[in-house]
């Protein structure tokens, strides 16, 4: 999969680029990430992309022109190889919020384009000329798209076969598709791993009976037990919950 990502600030990427599983993932070749700076696409000969909003107010405004020149030409660049244009996600506080559902619709596709803003955001321009897929990351303002832009692509990469080390890991994610069979998209069921006792607090011993019936069927009861008490917001109860979960 191939990410464009285009932003004010590239050098934010550098450590996370070089990372775990991201790096790990670019080095096996299964994932691309190129930088691209939406300076390159500024007019002014100080590289400013930035202006003052019409109609007063406080702060700048990315400018129309870079930005949208500047995702015409990464689009273009790809052709030659074969790429499609690419799917544009616009990282903006108005978008879609982000969720599991989401990530998995981003994951289906072979190259994202990633914008992000800075200041007091986009000319709405460039959402009337391009049509962006617009995605939050929540309810909050941060200064740049960039920690969105990482956020997004973090998610994707878990569900890039080949990525993980182990294909299971992400089906047990919390809010994963896989996660439950009564069709809720569930918290993951608590894990534990060594020592057996810490400070009086036990393993449950399910977990060490070696037995995968009962373990599967107690992972699903406290999957479904730890969804109702932390985010009862996720349950539809017109959905058939099973016995063993319910119980
Ligand atoms: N003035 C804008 C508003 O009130 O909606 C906020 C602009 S914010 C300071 C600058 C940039 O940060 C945005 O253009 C967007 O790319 C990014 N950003 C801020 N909050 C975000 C969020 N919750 N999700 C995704 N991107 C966000």
């Amino acid at each position: 999969m191939r990410f464009d990502i285009l932003t004010l600030f590239p050098a934010i990427f550098d450590g996370y680029l070089g990372q775990s599983l991201l790096k790990k993932g670019i080095d096996a070749g299964l994932i691309s990430v190129q930088l691209h700076d939406i300076r390159r696409w500024s007019r002014d000969k100080h590289h400013k992309v930035d202006d003052r909003p019409f109609g007063g107010g406080p702060g700048m405004i990315l400018q129309v022109e870079p930005v949208v020149e500047c995702v015409e030409a990464v689009q273009q660049l790809a052709q030659p190889q074969g790429l499609q244009p690419g799917h544009l996600v616009m990282l903006s506080p108005r978008g879609r919020t982000l969720n599991q559902k989401i990530v998995e619709e981003l994951a289906a596709k072979p190259r994202l384009l990633v914008l992000c803003g800075r200041y007091e955001g986009f000319d709405e321009r460039v959402f009337d000329i391009l049509q962006p897929d617009e995605i939050s990351i929540g309810d909050y303002v941060l200064n740049g798209g960039e920690v969105a832009a990482m956020a997004v692509i973090d998610a994707v990469i878990r569900l890039i076969p080949g990525v993980l080390g182990d294909e299971e890991s992400s089906q047990h994610d919390s809010f994963s598709r896989s996660n439950s069979s009564s069709g809720n998209r569930l918290l993951e069921f608590p894990q534990y791993s060594r020592p057996r006792e810490f400070r009086g607090h036990e393993v449950p011993e399910v977990l060490i009976s070696g037995n995968h019936e009962q373990i599967a069927r107690w992972r699903r009861e406290q999957s479904y037990l730890s969804t109702r008490k932390r985010r009862a917001d996720l349950l539809d109860d017109s959905k058939h919950i099973s016995k063993d979960e319910k119980d």
